[in-house]
């Protein structure tokens, strides 16, 4: 991908995300580049990000579902609708430990006979009768006849006797049959994300196991001749490969099975044998070597493995170079190299993506978003909309660190994006929209 990919002035306190200076038709140009590979697109214009997710989602099929235990169900998508096969409580119970009794037969300095005891547990099928009451504890059913339960702390125990000493309301501390949940309600709709919570009312429902979305497998290839694994020595000229573990984070982070994750150098049969290994997977994520140079071999690559590339380059930055296609059932999702480039790149496509295949319902596709009000100004003197990565902190948006595409201390800092339009002026403190992940 080409330098100087945004720059940034600090001293007048304003982020400027801007264009370098490149001839206006160059868009144009690159397009007809590769027209071998691309006989669809070559004259296409860059088209949008809104566009681009569009074409990628309606690209993408739905896996077949699975059961899973309801702990692997987690961060999952429900395969189907769910409704409640039991109301909860099942039964009238206690909320407090105390004495069951009839509202009725109760008031400030009654004595009530106590006719035995019901704990939590199996039920006793006790009763009682108007001037009696019943030693109740949390969670235990309530025995026929009563309607109420008086706290512990507000009675006095004299023997076989209790004595009031608060008023008793009918319905007071007891929790009744049904009114959380009742028979029938919908409780998780298809589409619809499984969360922590979810699992635990699921599992008051009585249910060990969920149908789920597929599993989605994955494999990451990176490609570059001047990257070096994490762990070994640094030459002159090189760097250290980062997009795979970003990567493979992410994936990991969606709920996607990493089968494996490979390296390439430059070389055109060395990645060609990658890419036709990948194309084993559901999600086959490339980084690097989809721009326009001769050492950006990728594209020709899927064409000889009988890929179809539906769309190369897409209005964002950082990201411009971004490809996707289709290798027989895998979805190929070409991200630029620069490490943020492939972050955003992967949040705005190959997320939503993965999400449709896990099962996903349209909703769950988009990022979350939070208003906040922005800290310091930024303008986009650019042509494309560009994602300002910043922090995020109690209803604060903060761009944080150098906004250029290879810069990662940032965004290692950030846990937000702001989208900020061509042409955009956002002056400190005014409120903006800004997109998480986490
Ligand atoms: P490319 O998209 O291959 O032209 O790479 C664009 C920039 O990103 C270059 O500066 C590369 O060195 C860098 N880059 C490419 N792949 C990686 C990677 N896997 N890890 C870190 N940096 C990368
Ligand atoms: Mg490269």
């Amino acid at each position: 991908m080409g330098s100087g990919d945004a720059r940034q002035r600090w001293a007048d306190g304003v982020i400027r995300c801007k264009n370098e200076s490149r001839r206006r038709n160059s868009f144009v140009r690159e397009n007809q580049v590769d027209a071998r590979v691309q006989p669809k697109n070559a004259r296409a214009p860059v088209i949008s990000v809104d566009e681009a997710l569009a074409r990628i989602v309606a690209n993408v099929r739905r896996l077949p579902p699975r059961e899973v235990a309801l702990l692997d169900a987690v961060d999952r998508f429900a395969a189907r609708d769910v409704s409640a096969g039991l109301s909860l409580p099942p039964f009238d119970n206690s909320s407090v430990d105390g004495y069951a009794v009839m509202a009725a037969s109760c008031a400030i300095g009654t004595r009530l006979k106590v006719v035995g005891e019901q704990a939590a547990g199996p039920d006793l099928s006790l009763s009682i009768q108007p001037g009696e009451a019943l030693r109740i504890l949390t969670g235990a059913p309530l025995p026929a006849g009563a309607d109420a339960v008086i706290m512990q702390e507000e009675t006095e125990r004299e023997g076989n006797e209790v004595l009031l000493k608060a008023e008793v309301r009918p319905g007071e501390f007891v929790r009744q049959r049904g009114g959380d949940v009742t028979e029938g309600q919908k409780l998780l709709a298809a589409g619809e994300r499984v969360r922590t919570q979810t699992v635990a009312l699921l599992a008051a429902q009585g249910m060990s196991s969920l149908q789920v979305g597929g599993e989605v497998q994955a494999t990451v290839v990176s490609t570059g001749d001047e990257l070096v694994a994490p762990g070994s020595p640094l030459r002159a000229g090189q760097i250290y490969e980062s997009n795979s573990i970003l990567l493979q984070a992410m994936l990991t982070k969606c709920g996607v099975d990493v089968v494996s994750v490979t390296h390439c150098q430059d070389r055109a049969e060395e990645i060609e044998a990658a890419l036709r290994a990948g194309a084993r997977c559901d999600v086959m994520v490339i980084t690097g070597g989809v721009s326009v140079g001769a050492h950006d071999l990728v594209k020709p690559a899927l064409a000889k493995i009988g890929a179809t590339l539906d769309l190369w380059k897409v209005a964002v930055k950082p990201g411009k170079p971004f490809l996707f296609g289709r290798a027989n059932e895998c979805a190929v999702f070409g991200l630029p190299g620069n490490p943020i480039s492939a972050f955003v790149t992967f949040l705005l496509f190959v997320r939503p993506a993965i999400f449709k295949l896990m099962g996903a319902d349209d909703a769950e596709l988009r990022l979350p978003e939070s208003t906040a009000r922005l800290r310091i100004a930024v303008h986009n003197d650019g042509a494309r909309p560009h994602y300002v990565r910043g922090s995020l902190r109690h209803g604060s948006f903060t761009p944080v660190g150098l906004q250029e595409s290879h810069a990662l201390f940032g965004l290692s800092r950030s846990n937000a994006l702001l989208l900020a339009p061509p042409g955009a002026e956002i002056a400190a403190g005014e409120l903006v929209t800004v997109s998480t992940w986490e």
